[in-house]
């Protein structure tokens, strides 16, 4: 069974919409991530988790192809990083994920995999809601904004020390080791903590932040890293990646069980008779 949405024809998409799968909206960006990964670091992780998970289960999500691009202003020090406008973005996204809904899909869900378009996924999932009604939510499974998807295997296997794993770091090295090793120069990574870490600012996962705050990249690390690529293995990627896949199937399933419930107007008749 077919699970990437653009691989139908448009009778078998018809043909979807009545089966009700979750579309999935992955969400990534291309930037820098240190000396020894790519560009298409937070690309390649979300869509890989994306379409497992959908080959694992395909009656149930179709993924819709990746939104390549996202808020990356504060990357643009380092060659490379492309960069689009927040008020662009939540417009785009929120027009490509609006567009299942306008053909009848109830549940959709934006699937990010970059950590600053956290707030833009949400802005546009709401966006979505008030505009058609149907079900839309964001989700960041990257263990390196969110964990929660990853547990117990994050905790349980991580090596790294506090502020190890936030860019570039143990688990998108693990990751991408595993998923792309054609692609990773272990000979040039290296350990840069660079965020600074204070009482009410935190950038060690999973512990909360009460500030939220992004500096321009280029003031925090020299090497665009911002955690331990050193001591990322292959074998933590490959248990990360199931763990997240398995995870993340149970919380699609989860969220298509979500009811899709009527508005109902509590204004006195008047109101909506146009008086
Ligand atoms: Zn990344």
């Amino acid at each position: 069974m077919k699970y990437r949405y653009d691989e139908l024809t448009w009778p078998e998409m018809r043909e979807a919409i009545a089966r009700q799968p979750v579309i999935l909206l992955p969400f990534g960006t291309v930037e820098d991530h240190g000396p020894h990964l790519p560009l298409n670091t937070d690309n390649v992780i979300v869509e890989a988790i994306c379409l497992e998970a959908a080959r694992r289960a395909p009656e149930e999500m179709l993924v819709m192809p990746l939104v390549a691009y996202g808020l990356d202003e504060h990357h643009i020090d380092f060659p490379g990083t492309v960069s689009v406008d927040m008020q662009t973005l939540i417009a785009y996204v929120a027009d490509v994920a609006m567009s299942p809904a306008r053909h009848g899909f109830t549940h959709i869900l934006i699937v990010n995999g970059h950590g600053s378009n956290a707030s833009i996924a949400d802005l546009a999932a709401r966006r979505v809601v008030l505009e058609t009604g149907a079900i839309c939510g964001a989700v960041s499974p990257n263990a390196a904004i969110d964990p929660t998807l990853a547990e117990p295997t994050f905790s349980r296997m991580r090596r790294s020390g506090p502020g190890g794993v936030a860019h570039a770091g143990e688990y998108e090295t693990a990751m991408m080791l595993y998923l792309r090793p054609d692609l990773v120069q272990m000979d040039r990574a290296v350990r840069e903590i660079g965020q600074v870490k204070l009482t009410y600012f935190n950038w060690d996962h999973p512990e909360p932040s009460a500030l939220a705050w992004q500096d321009w990249w280029s003031r925090m690390s020299e090497s665009g890293v911002c955690g331990d690529p050193t001591v990322a293995t292959a074998e933590f990627g490959r248990a990360l990646f199931e763990t997240t896949v398995e995870n993340f199937i149970r919380f699609v399933r989860e969220f298509r069980t979500i009811p899709l419930r009527p508005r109902r107007d509590h204004h006195p008749s008047s109101r909506s008779a146009g008086c």
